[in-house]
């Protein structure tokens, strides 16, 4: 059945970013398993973050919780990079990354995996170092504010990514399609937004815990991203093989989008 609603509260109560990260981004499991989800979703962003035009000065990952798997690609295309999080202890653990602290995740396999990607295996030192010094904000935000970052305004970026938040963030599809108007704000007229969105999904558990998720089709992600001023360069979907008791998830929709240009 369907979980009930988990909302940012819960996030903030419940939501542990060291068992989230074990459960989900590990390049394989204890079994030796590779992680195609992960491996999927790492392609589709290099993929599109080499398409014409996705490059700028700042970008803005909305909804970053305690990953950087979503901004590797994306650090070589913009100077300097915003992350937000809801949940403090997610901010928290992107910081330990970040700052190279002790106890921090261990990244290396998936950068080197993108490093492949990118043509070149051994620069991932060189790759870490960049995104941790393109790094510039941590910062709160809620999508479902009209300012997501208030009380604090950031000038509009070049390009907003978001990876597998809004659909764990939004209630309802008029939440969803509200929350991509407000996440639509933090970019500029003609700048991108970069999404990659879990389809059919309705939860997603680890660490005992069972979040739950909105159940979304790949029409009513477009539209909802055109109806926040959006037009959609690149969408495509990707089926994942089921078999998984973690989640119920079908597919991965990944998108580019632009924002269309104010009539004022
Ligand atoms: N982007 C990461 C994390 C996704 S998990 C990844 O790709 O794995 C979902 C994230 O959404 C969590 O970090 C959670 O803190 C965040 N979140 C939940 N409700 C939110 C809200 N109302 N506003 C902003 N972020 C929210």
């Amino acid at each position: 059945a369907p979980a009930a609603f988990t909302g940012a509260d819960v996030y903030q109560r419940s939501f542990d970013p060291q068992e989230y990260l074990k459960e989900f981004y590990s390049l394989s499991d204890s079994q030796g398993q590779p992680n195609t989800f992960l491996m999927q979703n790492l392609r589709s962003l290099f993929k599109m973050f080499s398409l014409d035009g996705l490059r700028g000065d700042t970008l803005i990952d909305v909804g970053c919780g305690p990953t950087i798997y979503q901004l590797l690609s994306a650090c070589e295309h913009f100077q300097e990079i915003i992350a937000l999080d809801y949940t403090d202890q997610n901010r928290r653990e992107l910081e330990k990354w970040l700052k190279n602290e002790a106890g921090a995740f261990d990244w290396k396999p998936v950068v080197k995996y993108v490093c492949e990607l990118e043509g070149d295996r051994e620069k991932w030192a060189e790759k870490e170092e960049k995104l941790r010094k393109k790094v510039r904000q941590v910062l709160k935000c809620d999508v479902t504010k009209a300012n997501p970052t208030d009380p604090v305004s950031l000038p509009p970026a070049d390009c907003i990514v978001s990876t597998l938040c809004l659909e764990a963030a939004c209630k309802d599809l008029a939440t969803f399609r509200s929350a991509l108007r407000n996440i639509g704000g933090l970019v500029k007229p003609g700048g991108h937004l970069v999404m990659v969105t879990v389809l059919r999904e309705t939860y997603y558990a680890f660490n005992k815990q069972v979040f739950s998720c909105l159940y979304l089709e790949k029409n009513m992600v477009e539209e909802a991203v055109e109806g926040a001023g959006f037009d959609v360069k690149f969408s495509e979907v990707q089926t994942y093989l089921a078999g998984d008791i973690r989640t119920d998830c079908e597919a991965v929709l990944s998108l580019v989008a632009r924002r269309r240009a104010s009539i004022t």
